[in-house]
This record gives structure tokens, sequence and C-alpha cells, in this order.
């Protein structure tokens, strides 16, 4: 008898196939509306789709350098003096990864030691638990606590041991559409400086902050550009998430470690649709106002949707997710919920519980994506009104 886990080395079997993957399957499965997963069903930027297919007929298809082509290294770096006044040398404080996640893990491998300790808060992007498995860490989770989802700086403080290595923060925050107040990136950035540890930030959602609100950056605060990694992405920025290219930056010895690591997961990755991002990150004003005005209307659209089917809604300031308390629609298990949802009314949604270690805390929440065009959304909210009433 094959046993899944069989062949799993020790460290990685608290681990199961992502739910993301096991909630599309059953998406595609039942013919329901796939709000489990954070991928737009339309196509980023057509000038960005034609720079893709022009690099690729341009015979840019063989290995691109290790630290990805120096046209989108100077990108990222102007990408950053532009929103944030940050200098950035493209040469030797940029790296071009697969994704934000290889970076995530690339930065866990190289500058985590087998039973270091990284400090996250809860809920969590579930791969960040893998990554730092995967480099033989441990995770300490400072929780983000219901109703306005804050954390209290003394459990931050009490996280941290003579093992802590770093902090990993990600903000605007997945799941919860949480944006980090200046004062709690301030608090991080103190606990950082005071105990010298190291600080990764994923900032794959930084376009996507709504009502006004803007993006700080952790690596701009006092002391903080020594010790800082940030992390982005072209899936969320741009509405490519299955070309995955992301970029990491921050100082030239965390780079190289992390040129280091990364050279023996993927070696390099994506030609092509490196030069393509080169014209992404490049792209007017106009359209990183329109991204984050059109995914506005998205999230109000679900969100009323959400409220009028009789959820708990939490308020979404930023990312592609809502948060919903199912409580009120008298189910306490999530688990049990999604599970049932497409058959109730073809609708999928993303059991919460599974970015927790703490399971009570995230056991009465699901999470919807609402990077979906309009007339789905609309579909999905009568579909879920639909439901209310009926038995779960
Ligand atoms: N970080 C967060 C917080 C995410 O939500 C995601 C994608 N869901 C990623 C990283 C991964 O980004 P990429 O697709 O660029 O690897």
């Amino acid at each position: 008898m094959n046993e899944p886990r069989q062949f799993l080395v020790e460290r990685l079997r608290q681990f199961g196939i992502t739910v993301f993957a096991e909630m599309s399957a059953l998406a595609d499965r039942t013919g329901a509306i796939n709000l489990g997963q954070g991928f737009p069903d339309s196509d980023g930027p057509q000038e960005v789709l034609e720079a893709a297919v022009a690099a690729i007929r341009a015979g840019h298809n063989q290995y691109p350098p290790g630290r990805g082509i120096l046209p989108l290294r100077r990108a990222v770096a102007d990408h950053q003096k532009r929103f944030y006044d940050i200098e950035v040398d493209p040469e030797a404080e940029v790296l071009i990864t697969a994704g934000a996640s290889e970076a995530i893990a690339a930065a866990m491998l190289a500058l985590v030691e087998p039973g270091d300790e990284v400090i996250m808060f809860e809920p969590y992007f579930d791969h960040y638990a893998t990554s730092v498995a995967l480099a033989g860490g441990h995770r300490r989770v400072v929780a983000l606590r219901e109703p306005d989802l804050s954390f209290d700086v003394a459990e931050l403080e009490a996280a941290v041991g003579p093992r802590t290595r770093l902090i990993l923060v990600n903000t605007p925050h997945n799941p919860s559409g949480k944006v980090f107040s200046a004062d709690e990136l301030g608090q991080i950035a103190r606990v950082a400086v005071e105990h010298d540890l190291l600080v990764v930030t994923d900032e794959v959602y930084e376009h996507l902050i709504y009502d006004g609100g803007s993006h700080v950056p952790l690596v701009t605060l006092p002391g903080m550009a020594e010790r800082t990694l940030t992390i982005s992405s072209a899936g969320k920025s741009f509405g490519f998430t299955g070309w995955k290219i992301g970029w990491a930056s921050g100082p030239e010895a965390m780079v190289s470690a992390l040129l280091t690591a990364k050279q023996s997961l993927t070696y390099v990755n994506g030609g092509p649709f490196q030069h393509a991002l080169v014209t992404a990150l490049g792209l007017g004003d106009d359209y990183f106002r329109g991204l984050a005005d059109d995914l506005q209307a998205k999230r109000d659209l679900l969100s009323e949707g959400l409220r009028s089917a009789g959820f708990g809604v939490f308020p979404t300031a930023g990312t592609y997710f809502i948060t919903a308390d199912i409580r009120p629609l008298g189910s306490g298990d999530g688990v049990e919920f999604c599970m049932s949802l497409p058959e109730r009314c073809g609708v999928v949604a993303v059991p919460s519980v599974v970015f927790y270690d703490n399971e009570e805390a995230g056991r009465h929440l699901i999470r919807f994506a609402f990077c979906k065009r309009p007339e789905v959304l609309a579909e999905a909210a009568e579909r879920l009104a639909g439901m209310a009433g009926s038995q779960p």
C-alpha cells in the first residue's frame, strides 16, 4: 500500500497538498465559480503580452543571466525609486526569481540555519511555513487578533528568543486583506533593530491598496536598510500569475546569499517574460491607479454580496481577498463549509484555518478572492444569496 507520506522527509510531514490546488480541483470537478485561489480571470495589459510575444520571436529563449537580465533589474530599481524613493543598485542588490514563492523559499534556505526560528504573523500565507521547514527552521507565530487584526507588541517581543533569526512580514496581508499601520511597522522595525534580526518582507500586493491608502515598504524605516530583504512579483501587480516572475532587493550580501540558494532551485527562470516585465514595470501611473480602482470596485461588489448572503464580512484594505465569518450562517467549521459550498451553491472558497497554527482562531473563517470579472462576482453573490437558508 502506498501511504501518501511514505517517502516524505520528516520535516515536511506536517504538510499535505496545498489547499489551493485541492480547492481549484474541486472547482474544476463541480464547475463551480472559483473564488478560492487568487488569480485573475482576465489578462494583464495588452502591451505587456505583446512584449512577451516579441521577446520570444526575438530569440530570447535561452538561459538568462543568473541574477536576471540587467534591464529588468534596472526596471525593479527604477520602480523602487519611483514609488518609494528607495535607492537600489541593479547590479548587486536585485535578484529576479521564479515568482515571489522562490524568493521566499530561497531566502529561508539562504538565511536560516537548521534550528533557527522565524517569526511570522498568524494567519500566514501557507508557503511561509513550508519554506521555513524546508530550511530546517521553526516558525513562531504572533497572532493578528479579531476584530481589527492588530497584534500585541508584547507578544511580538515575547516571540523573540536566542535562536530567532528573522521576522517575516507580509503587507498588504494575505489572507486577511489587512494593511499594516505605520505604528505596527514601526514596532516591528524597533524589535528587529533591538534584537539585531533580519527582516524578509513580502510585498506582492504593494499596488493593491484601496480607499486612497498607500504602501509603506518596511525597508524605508530607520535601521531597516541593512537588514531587510524586500520581495515582490509580477503576478499581482500585472495579473500574470502564471509567468512566475518575482524579484527581491536588499543589501548586496543578502542578495548574493539568495542567489546561491536560487542557483540550486531553478538556476534561472522565465527568460522572455523577464523582457516583458521591463515594459510592465515602466507602465504609467494611470495603470497602477486603474488597477487599484478596478479591484476596489470588485472588493465592494463581493463584500456587499457576502453581507447580503448573511456572512460576517471583515474589511479589506488591500490584496485580492475578503475574510468572511460563517457563524452567522449557523456553521462553525470552515473546512466542512467550504467542502459543501460547491454542491450547495456552485461557489468555491478557502477555509482560513489552513493559514493558522492555532486552529481555534481560524475555524469559523473562510476566504474569498475577488480578482474576477464583475459579472462572475455578481453571479457568485447571487448564488451565495440563494444558499442562505438552505442547510449546511
Ligand atoms: N506571497 C503572497 C502573500 C501571496 O499571496 C502569493 C501568491 N498567492 C505569493 C507570495 C506568491 O507569489 P508568486 O506567484 O509570485 O510566486
